[in-house]
Parts: structure tokens; sequence; C-alpha cells
């Protein structure tokens, strides 16, 4: 299983400074998503809110594709989408707006127990600090062989991996598309230090 947790107000909270259209995914039965606390964070950041909508299975692209039209008005009218999903929700609709800022609002846990089945080409290894708000929705734990945090190796040509030169680049990806959201020089700027404290979970899943 997996569970969701809101994150921290610190990094919520300026997500909310422009116009905001919000999702909730409430698809996985196997997926914790702490609905109530969402909410009580929500009704203090109202005014900035155009729309809430409620939505099953983002992970699943032809969904989210469908409700990305249908809830186009909302989307046009936002500068920002904040999800409140897992990680693959949130990597999924990034793809689909991906001239749009699109925020996690959500870091995902991996807790013991069935992971649930979803036909999926977008991976989260529930690292339990979710990194999609500085790069552009694409996740570099498992878009880059190296699980790199803040850019590239060195080792890429062309635009494919060192590692696995069938493999794009994972990081070539994450700079394309902060261009595409004029968000590149933040990434250039700042580097992030990751709490590896938060991620052992995840090792000890993947040495199982
Ligand atoms: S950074 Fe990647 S692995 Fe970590 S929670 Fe986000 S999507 Fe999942
Ligand atoms: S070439 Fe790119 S994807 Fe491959 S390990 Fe280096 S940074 Fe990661």
């Amino acid at each position: 299983m997996l569970i969701t947790k809101l994150k921290s107000y610190n990094e919520l909270i300026p997500c909310f400074s422009d116009k905001v259209f919000v999702i909730k995914c409430s698809g996985c039965k196997e997926v914790y998503l702490p609905e109530e606390e969402i909410d009580i964070f929500l009704e203090k950041q109202n005014q900035n809110i155009i729309s809430i909508k409620r939505l099953d299975y983002l992970c699943n692209e032809d969904f989210s594709r469908t409700y990305s039209e249908t809830y186009n008005n909302f989307i046009e009218k936002s500068d920002v989408v904040v999800i409140f999903s897992c990680g693959v929700g949130v990597q999924v609709i990034s793809k689909i707006l991906e001239y749009k800022k699109v925020f996690a609002g959500c870091d995902t846990n991996y807790i013991n127990g069935f992971q649930g089945i979803s036909a999926q080409s977008w991976d989260c290894r529930q690292c339990g600090e979710c990194y999609l708000n500085y790069t552009g929705g694409i996740c570099p734990i498992t878009a880059c062989s190296k699980h790199l945090l803040n850019g590239p190796c060195g080792g890429y040509k062309n635009g494919k991996c060192e590692v696995n030169s069938e493999m794009d680049c994972g990081w070539v990806m994450i700079y394309n598309r902060l261009l595409k959201q004029k968000k590149q020089e933040k990434l250039i700027t700042k580097c992030r230090i990751r709490n590896y404290k938060k991620y052992i979970s995840t090792d000890n899943k993947i040495s199982k």
C-alpha cells in the first residue's frame, strides 16, 4: 500500500498565491488520501481557489485527458493547478498540461501491502519527500538512472542517459519541461538537500 501525506504548510502556501484550480484524486482504495486535513487547509486558502474537483484515477491518462478537457475552463482561468494525489497522478496531469504550473499537494510514502493495479507509464517510488514541485512534474527518482536530485550527472549524450542509451535523460526532460513553464532559473539557482531519513522505507522496499 501507499499513503499520501499533506505537504507542510510552508511548502504549500506559496502554491496558493495565484489563482488555483484544485484536483483531489479519490480513485484508488489502496491509497490513503488525508482528505480532512486537505479540506481544512483549502478552507484557509479559499480566496485564490477557482474551483475544487474530486476525481477518480488521475493515474489513468485517458481519464485525466478527459478531465482536462471537461474542466478546461477552470484550467485556463488558473495560474496554477494543485493536485492532491500520489506522485503518479501529479506526473500524469503535469504531462497533459505541460505548459502549466502543476504542483503536488502531498508527499507519497510507502507502506507494506498490496500496491493496487493500474495501467500506467509513470512510476512513483513513494520516496516520502516529493520533488515534483521543483522538477516540472517529472520524477527525478524514477526518470534518472542514478536518482539524482539536483541536476544531471554530466554523462548524458544527445539527450540520452549514459547508463541506458535507450532511455531519455531524466534531467534533460526536466530542464525542457521547466523551460516550457519558464521556471528553469529556479532550478539552476537552488540546490536542495534531501532528508534521507524519509527515504529509508523506499530503500527497504527495493531491497526486499
Ligand atoms: S519524487 Fe518521485 S518517487 Fe518521490 S513521491 Fe514524488 S513522484 Fe514519488
Ligand atoms: S545521464 Fe541523465 S538520466 Fe542518466 S544518470 Fe545521468 S542525469 Fe541521470
